[in-house]
């Protein structure tokens, strides 16, 4: 069995990302620079906010945080997306999710410009996606796309099962698996036995927010297995949806929590945050 160490893939990336931020300054004076907005006190999105702005800290991209309180209005929220979107030195907005109940969040994701969508939700972008073309992808699922192809594992004619269908994770995912010629069963709440999918599968992708959700019998000899899963147990520790201790011994490759998916995805914001500023027009 292989560790698919997301954590080393990117810290590589974020090298790589440093270096061409230094370029794009040289070359053309462009700082690649990131708006975040987040709306409320949710504790776990603090904490993944202050990750995304000590990550661009690193390698040099300016990033700018909106703290808004949970009794904003949507107008609000609004106007400074529209600020941001006419903002020159913004190539990359980020609407952390969840909003409050109160606000309607596909508006929000939709106001902002597609050029600068690097958390890749705007529907423009999510159709492209899906037809194949040159876009914005979702960071996560994009993170695993990257962890998969630094290890050589080609999803092209693997029977692959995304459980899990939301938005941001799973639907993207298995956009992005189809896209690479996998043969994708996506499943979710309502999917009647998960087990005769998740048993046939050669790559298994899991991104659903229950620990343990996935057991040793529900697995294929030798499957591929991505956990994208973050869930906290009361005793504080941060474990996948994978039963990882006994997955393990029958995958061939699995990504450990943490260290597997949730670096990549940071990595992959930063490196869509760069594409974006590369795209900027001056
Ligand atoms: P979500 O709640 O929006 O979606 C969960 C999905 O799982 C839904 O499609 C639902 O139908 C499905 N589901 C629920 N119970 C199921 C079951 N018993 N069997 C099969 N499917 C079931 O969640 P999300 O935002 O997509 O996040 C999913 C998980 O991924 C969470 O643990 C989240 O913390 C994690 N996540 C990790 C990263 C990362 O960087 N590693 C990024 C985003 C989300």
């Amino acid at each position: 069995m292989v560790l698919l160490d997301g954590k080393g893939l990117s810290q590589k990336i974020k090298e790589r990302i440093k270096r061409e931020v230094v370029e794009l300054k040289e070359s053309r004076g462009i700082i690649p620079g990131l708006a975040v907005i987040i709306v409320g006190d949710d504790r776990a999105s603090h904490t993944y906010v202050k990750m995304k702005e000590r990550a661009c800290e690193e390698v040099g991209i300016y990033s700018i945080v909106h703290k808004m309180p949970s009794s904003i209005s949507q107008h609000e929220i609004e106007e400074t997306i529209t600020l941001m979107n006419r903002n020159p030195n913004i190539d990359g907005i980020l609407v952390q999710l969840p909003l409050p109940d109160h606000i309607d969040a596909t508006r929000i994701l939709e106001l902002i410009d597609p050029a600068k969508d690097v958390d890749g939700f705007h529907p423009y972008n999510f159709g492209r996606l899906v037809q194949g073309l040159d876009t914005f992808a979702p960071c996560t699922p994009l993170g695993v796309m990257e962890l998969l192809k630094e290890y050589r594992i080609d999803p092209k004619g693997l029977n692959a099962c995304v459980v899990g269908a939301s938005n941001i994770v799973g639907k993207p995912m298995a956009a992005l698996l189809l896209n690479a010629f996998a043969t994708v069963d996506i499943c979710h709440i309502y999917t009647k036995d998960l087990q005769s999918h998740t048993e046939r599968a050669d790559l298994l992708v899991v991104g659903v927010g229950k620990p343990h959700l996935i057991r040793e019998e529900m697995v294929k000899e030798g499957a591929i297995v991505i956990d994208i899963g973050i869930n906290k147990l009361d005793d504080g520790r941060l474990v996948g949806d994978v039963d990882f201790e006994r997955v393990s011994r029958k995958a061939s490759y699995i990504t450990p929590v943490p260290g597997g998916v949730g670096p990549m995805t940071i990595a992959m914001l930063l490196s869509n945050t760069m594409k974006a500023a590369r795209q900027r027009k001056v």
